[in-house]
């Protein structure tokens, strides 16, 4: 007898083949599909390009009813449908829900719904919030719920969209008995305690695939006078000939003069950002594709659903906002799993345009804003393997002491013995009660007394001053590697504050080598004098 260890009765092998013509499950899919079928809340975190579509797309070709998927933007959604579509003989197995669409449209995509012809029906928030649409939906057969980009539930994600807030009361609303499936490309633990916790997940199978883009070159290099950064650029991408590639920048002005340059030095570019109407935007977006131009100089408007496998390369001209961004924008080079150059430029001045972005958000957006970027900055400085930060800020182990394939591993820097100094600092934590941040040890260690050191007479604690022979910076980029080394953590829930890992105890009791490298690369970066 051949026993099903699956509540459900479905063939997802033979529905795999015949819906989509594929023959194996890539990573984690099959299980998933599974959980969903079986009725099972279910979180899938795996990098682009990872296969997530396909873990809601072929539950709902198998199941009763229609899938309700919540996706973030119009464009998305449209090439999402498209793509099903593509899949299938039926035009009317997929749609899509939106303000984008007028009366007679919406009429034939509820027809479809009320004869049970669709399979899958993608949504924006928007339309969720919409009475009507509730009552609607009520009335026919639903199969599960899908939010897709589930990140942008959360202000820690790339890509907040308070409308993902209200989700589980629409959810609720329309019926609270129905499985969700929530699926995201990011993978920070803070970003996913925040899907679970606001999408109400219950007890879900969380399937995660690891997020190293073994593939992908990461390299930081300081951003100097604006006309050697240029110049730099312009080698870089005429020793890249005939390979696309994008350039980021922070600001509209940048893309257009920095495209012009570029067509100036025979490298064809077209500048993209929001400002510019949607024809010529997506006549550029296909340009790009198309390669009749090699690049595309973008604001962060530039991505989000771009679909070519292989670009080349990846410049940021100004740092991005967090390590997210970073990881998301950069990730768009080497789809294909062959080269991927990420180039970043950094000077100092370019944080403090980020923070002047921020000045009229609220409190609260800006002191996120601020530790994300504080993080950003981190990875930057860093004299440790690219890789192995990314990994970490991403809660995945990484053991490899050198991969090879970024900056700081290719030309290591020289390494110093910092043991007395790292038990200075656990000491330090410890005699604060592992209750403050590391702006705050870092004081304690060097003896600076201020208001707050003040208020808690601090300065009276044996430990006060005991690292003043070296400086802050010193002190921070030590703290940083030992967060890396999982000696000390931060914790998120509580502002960040530093705490003893079970490494910690054991270091203090017998402390061994502990070798870190000093990094002073960009503290003579001077900025351009560009405007924002
Ligand atoms: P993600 O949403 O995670 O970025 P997609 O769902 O867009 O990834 O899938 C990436 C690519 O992989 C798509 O071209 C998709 O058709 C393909 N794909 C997904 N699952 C399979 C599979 N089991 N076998 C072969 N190709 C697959
Ligand atoms: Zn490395």
């Amino acid at each position: 007898i051949k026993i099903n260890k699956h509540k459900h009765t479905h063939d997802i092998s033979a529905g795999l083949q015949s819906s989509f013509g594929f023959d194996q499950f890539k990573g984690r899919q099959e299980e998933a599909i599974h959980s969903l079928l079986d009725g099972h809340d279910t979180f899938i975190i795996m990098p682009t390009g990872g296969g997530k579509s396909l873990c809601y797309q072929l539950p709902a070709m198998m199941l009763e009813g229609s899938a309700i998927i919540v996706s973030p933007l119009i464009a998305l959604m449209k090439n999402q449908v498209d793509l099903v579509r593509g899949y299938s003989e039926n035009e009317n197995v997929a749609h899509f829900l939106n303000s984008s669409l007028n009366k007679s449209q919406i009429k034939t995509v509820r027809d479809d719904l009320t004869a049970g012809k669709t399979k899958l029906l993608y949504v924006a928030p928007e339309t969720l919030t919409k009475q009507e649409n509730i009552d609607f939906f009520k009335s026919i057969k639903i199969s599960f719920f899908a939010v897709d980009e589930a990140h942008c539930i959360s202000e820690w994600g790339h890509d907040f969209r308070p409308e993902y807030r209200r989700l589980r009361e629409m959810m609720d609303m329309i019926n609270p008995d129905l499985p969700v499936i929530a699926l995201t490309a990011t993978a920070t633990p803070k970003v996913q305690s925040d899907i679970i916790k606001n999408l109400g997940l219950k007890d879900p199978n969380i399937y995660i695939s690891s997020f190293n883009r073994k593939n992908l070159y990461y390299e930081i290099q300081p951003k100097v006078k604006l006309d050697q950064t240029i110049k730099s650029i312009v080698r870089f991408i005429s020793q890249n000939k005939g390979k696309s590639g994008i350039i980021y920048t922070l600001n509209r002005k940048t893309t257009e003069e920095l495209a012009d340059i570029l067509n100036a030095n025979n490298i064809k570019a077209v500048a993209y950002h929001a400002g510019l109407d949607a024809k010529l935007r997506a006549s550029r977006q296909d340009a790009f594709l198309k390669e009749d131009v090699q690049v595309i100089v973008a604001t962060i408007a530039f991505g989000m659903g771009i679909d070519k496998p292989d670009i080349r390369f990846v410049i940021h001209y100004n740092v991005p906002k967090s390590i997210e961004n970073y990881y998301q924008e950069t990730g768009r080079a080497g789809r294909d799993g062959l080269e991927g150059k990420c180039i970043l430029y950094y000077s100092h001045k370019d944080v403090a345009k980020l923070e002047h972005l921020m000045r009229d958000k609220p409190l609260s957006e800006r002191e996120v804003g601020a530790q994300l970027i504080n993080e950003t900055l981190a990875f930057v400085e860093t004299s440790v393997c690219r890789r192995k930060v990314l990994m970490h800020y991403f809660g995945e182990e990484w053991h490899d002491e050198n991969c090879g394939q970024c900056d700081n591993c290719l030309n290591p820097k020289e390494k110093i013995e910092a043991k007395i100094e790292a038990v200075q600092v656990l000491k330090v934590v410890q005699a604060l009660d592992e209750r403050f941040n590391i702006d705050y040890c870092v004081n304690v260690l060097t003896g600076r007394q201020t208001p707050t050191v003040t208020m808690y007479r601090h300065e009276q604690l044996p430990v006060f001053g005991i690292g003043k022979e070296q400086d802050a910076h010193f002190w921070n980029s030590l703290i940083r590697q030992m967060l890396l080394e999982d000696i000390l953590r931060k914790d998120i829930e509580d502002y960040g504050v530093l705490k003893f890992t079970p490494k910690a105890e054991k270091f203090l009791k017998k402390p061994v080598s502990f070798k870190i490298v000093l990094n002073n690369n960009y503290d003579d970066a001077i900025a351009d004098d560009e405007e924002t």
